[in-house]
């Protein structure tokens, strides 16, 4: 049985009890939340948010990319969240990972080479990285300057958010 059939059994279960059915497409508590995909962490618990809540964007760091901007636009623009925070965590698997090394690795496993993606977004320090997402954010003429954009980093021992402060 792969994965994928374990979890089909594990959603007939959750099917059984589903009451959700609901919920507004508009997030009730008006949020945005672009994290980090790490599997440690499950945001809505850490936050307490609940289905029907919050966006939640997910991606390998936490990264304002192109796709992250895209659905934090859709978020705002076409589903009225008001409020956006983002979130890298320690022991993070893109930290001090050095690009060329991982795309000569990858080129090396599969035997030849590949030009997408064309950024990795690995990074050296947490904090720097968080402040970078903030301004990527802050600074998309669709993202109106009255969004709350605040950042975080997640501790994964401790399970504590910290608040990283804007640089200049
Ligand atoms: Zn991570």
């Amino acid at each position: 049985m792969s994965i994928a059939d374990e979890l089909l059994a594990t959603n007939q279960e959750f099917v059984r009890n589903f009451k959700l059915g609901e919920l507004s497409v508009r997030p009730k508590r008006r949020v945005a939340v672009l994290a980090c995909m790490d599997s440690r962490i499950l945001f809505e618990h850490c936050l307490g948010l609940k289905p029907g809540d919050a966006h939640m964007i997910r991606n390998a760091g936490g990264i304002a990319t192109e796709d992250a901007l895209r659905s934090l636009i859709v978020s705002h623009h076409l589903l009225d969240t008001q409020e956006f925070i983002i979130i890298n965590h320690t022991d993070c698997g893109l930290l001090k990972v050095q690009v060329y090394e991982l795309r000569s690795k990858l080129a090396e496993k599969m035997g030849f080479v590949a030009s997408d993606p064309a950024h990795f977004y690995a990074f050296d320090d947490l904090e720097t990285n968080v402040r970078q997402q903030m301004q990527r954010v802050k600074s998309h003429p669709w993202i109106p300057k009255h969004i709350p954009v605040r950042g975080f980093v997640y501790d994964v021992k401790t399970g504590k958010l910290s608040e990283v402060k804007e640089g200049r």
